[in-house]
């Protein structure tokens, strides 16, 4: 089934709210077998809205729209819906009275501008919204569907919930989209790209390659009629990539680095500790993302100034010599907080998060140092300059090196 998501409303045009219902609708669709082709995004004008709706109903098999259900002049779903289909609004006199009720309950009474969402055409079956006035409708003709669905994200996703998937899913066909992602980092995007090409264009299943803050994420998905059928689709395919790249993937699925890294070191009795800069603290702070971390993680310093650094215990010379951003100081920082809080190993992050020059040095340039008692890992690293993700690109990078150095531990 062929699915198209029509947005409505001015402000979604107007950079005013963001557009979450139609992510969250988008993905809803895939586990019930439904391919989404398009996600088209329209003010609140008859003739434009017309259009879009004329173009989904020439395309697409079930059209879901959302917003344009409210009471006012400026919202015209129903409208443009009935005259897409040729078909006249009547006000139905059951919803009319339910919604009349809805308004004495909360002491008010109901003005007549409201008296439009009480209507509908005769192809229209009207979905309940005990959270909102507006009714949503669902829609059926000529072998399509259309949803059309309230604006106020909680309307629209219990109405989706408790209306409307229940009735796509007894439609279904049986067939559903089964994914696995393989997460990797150490590789770019464009060497993934190349290394995978011959199956990136494979129907199914199917190949993606994805940029993420923490590495490059690649997702294989098979649509089939069950869990086995999809995993007998997908297991050789997988099995064919990880001999590519195997010791760059660090996970699957739902993992994330945090819980990969905290089960390893638990897995060995090692402690961590951890002294940041640029990172101002979101390393410790992912790091304790993870229940049960108090059994590996010590604690973090977060020294942001060279005085700090230097009360903490990082010689003024070092300082002074390479300056606060560099291998040298995340190096030290490293064995700083591994003696001072008595762990087995230190991580630390040192670099430029912008927007301005340090020492010179450009932003996005991070160091990130992780020692022990016997080893160094020191790496350096050039992010994109955007001060947020300068920070937590640098707070998972140190994640990653902290894992090459575990396994290079082996
Ligand atoms: P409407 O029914 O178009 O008047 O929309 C009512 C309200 O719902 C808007 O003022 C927004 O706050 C919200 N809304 C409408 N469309 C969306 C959307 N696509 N994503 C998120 N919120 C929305
Ligand atoms: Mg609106």
């Amino acid at each position: 089934m062929k699915a198209e998501i029509l947005s409505i409303g001015t402000e979604l045009l107007m950079g005013e709210i963001v557009d979450t219902n139609s992510s969250y609708l988008s993905a809803q669709l895939p586990p019930l077998g439904i391919d989404l082709y398009w996600i088209s995004t329209v003010g609140d004008n008859a003739e434009r809205l017309g259009e879009v709706l004329a173009r989904a109903w020439s395309r697409s098999h079930l059209i879901i729209t959302t917003g344009g259900l409210g009471p006012t002049k400026d919202d015209l779903t129903r409208e443009s819906i009935a005259q897409l289909l040729r078909e006249e609004m009547v006000v139905d006199a059951a919803l009319e009275e339910r919604l009349r009720a809805g308004f004495t309950r909360r002491g008010l009474t109901m003005p007549s501008s409201n008296l439009k969402q009480a209507s509908l055409i005769p192809s229209t079956q009207s979905l309940p919204n005990p959270r909102g006035t507006a009714p949503g409708w669902w829609v059926e003709k000529e072998g399509r569907i259309i949803v059309a669905l309230p604006g106020p994200p909680p309307e629209m996703r219990g109405m989706w919930q408790e209306e409307v998937l229940p009735r796509l899913q007894q439609r279904s066909t049986g067939e559903m989209l089964f994914s696995r992602t393989l997460k990797t980092a150490g590789l770019m995007e464009a060497t993934l790209d190349e290394m995978l090409t011959p199956w990136l264009s494979a129907a199914n299943p199917t190949v993606a390659i994805y940029a993420k803050e923490d590495g490059v994420h690649v997702r294989l998905a098979a649509k089939a009629r069950s869990q086995e059928e999809a995993q007998a689709a997908i297991t050789p395919l997988e099995e064919k990539i990880r001999s590519l790249i195997e010791d760059y993937i660090w996970g699957v699925d739902d993992d994330s680095l945090e819980k990969r890294i905290g089960a390893l070191l638990l897995e060995r009795g090692l402690t961590l500790a951890t002294m940041e800069s640029c990172t101002g603290g979101l390393l410790a702070d992912t790091i304790t993302n993870v229940p049960g971390s108090s059994n590996f993680f010590r604690g973090g310093l977060v020294s942001y100034t060279n005085q700090t650094k230097m009360a903490l215990g990082i010689e003024p010379e070092l300082l002074s010599r390479y300056g606060a951003v560099s291998p040298e100081v995340a190096e030290a920082m490293a064995a700083t907080c591994r003696q001072r809080l008595g762990a087995d190993i230190g991580v630390s992050t040192t670099g430029v998060a912008g927007p301005d020059l340090l020492e010179g040095k450009p932003v996005g340039t991070v160091h990130i140092g992780v020692v022990d008692g016997h080893k160094k890992h020191i790496t350096s690293h050039r992010f994109q300059p955007n001060r947020l993700s300068v920070k937590r690109r640098g707070a998972l990078t140190a994640l990653v090196q902290l894992r090459r150095f575990l396994l290079s531990q082996l």
